[in-house]
């Protein structure tokens, strides 16, 4: 019988208070780690004595195989992702090429331990942004195609939908977000507030506001480690806090 185990394990932002007692349970059980090194590391304490993969950007898949190796050899692995596995991380991989592998849902055994997404953690350090209808969209146009993503952010500009930016801008990637600001334009106000949170629950954090006219991605310091929250019509600042009310009281 095969006693394999694969463990996706989400990190929560960085830091090892927002990390999970499940989390650090399943990283302690687990023969190797698939990841970051450095950054299991920082939240996760000591990972002495474990064999470790590090993972570059871009090599999801072949990270992924490996991982399915370890695991169907009898082992158990643990693949980390920052935030939650299962959002823009390394679940989507993993099941790809445990479908492509015709996993029988057993053997190896595949558990998911759920972390502390950044659309969370943003919105924990912004105030309430969240409490109305809201979604998450991601800027980067390395999986998916930029016609498929303008869609998405014109639905749900138009559906006044709270909208949390994931991967908003990189080096290369600057456009996205000017796009992304022109069409909420189209249907928000230019003092729409906007929150932008870099490095959250990391040594490194930033939280700052501006609003929606004045989104220059550039200005603010907007890059990968960032996240940005884009509040819908009722969203207003009260002392430096974003606030979506919950419904029982509109503003204006
Ligand atoms: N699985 C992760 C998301 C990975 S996609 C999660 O659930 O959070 C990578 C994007 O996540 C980054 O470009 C950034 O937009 C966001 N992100 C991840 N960690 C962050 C942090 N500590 N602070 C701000 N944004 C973060």
């Amino acid at each position: 019988m095969n006693t394999g185990k694969l463990y996706l394990v989400g990190l929560g932002p960085g830091d090892a208070g927002h990390l999970t007692p499940a989390a650090a349970a399943a990283i302690a059980d687990s023969d190797e780690l698939v990841g970051y090194h450095y950054y299991i590391e920082q939240v996760a304490g000591d990972v002495a004595g474990k064999v470790s993969h590090a993972m570059e950007l871009g090599q999801e898949l072949e990270r992924a195989a490996l991982a399915v190796d370890i695991a169907y050899s009898g082992k158990t692995v643990a693949v980390v992702s920052s935030g939650d596995a299962g959002i823009y991380g390394m679940a989507g991989p993993v099941f790809r090429v445990l479908t492509d592998r015709q996993w029988d849902g057993e053997y190896p055994a595949v558990e998911t331990v759920p972390g502390v997404s950044a659309l969370q953690s943003a919105a924990a350090l912004l105030g309430s942004p969240l409490m109305q209808d809201f979604c998450a969209i991601s800027l980067s146009n390395l999986l998916t195609p930029w016609e498929q993503i303008r869609r998405r952010l014109e639905a749900a500009a138009a559906g006044d939908f709270v909208t949390v930016l994931y991967n908003p801008r990189s080096r290369r990637r600057v456009s996205q977000l000017q796009e992304a600001r022109e069409i909420y334009l189209e249907h928000r106000s230019s003092d729409t507030p906007v929150g932008i949170v870099r490095h959250a629950f990391r040594p490194e954090q930033a939280v700052s506001l501006a609003d929606l006219g004045g989104l220059d991605g550039e200005r603010l310091g907007v890059d990968m480690f960032t996240t940005v929250v884009i509040g819908n019509s009722n969203t207003y600042v009260h002392n430096g806090r974003m606030v979506t009310p919950r419904g029982y009281e509109v503003k204006g």
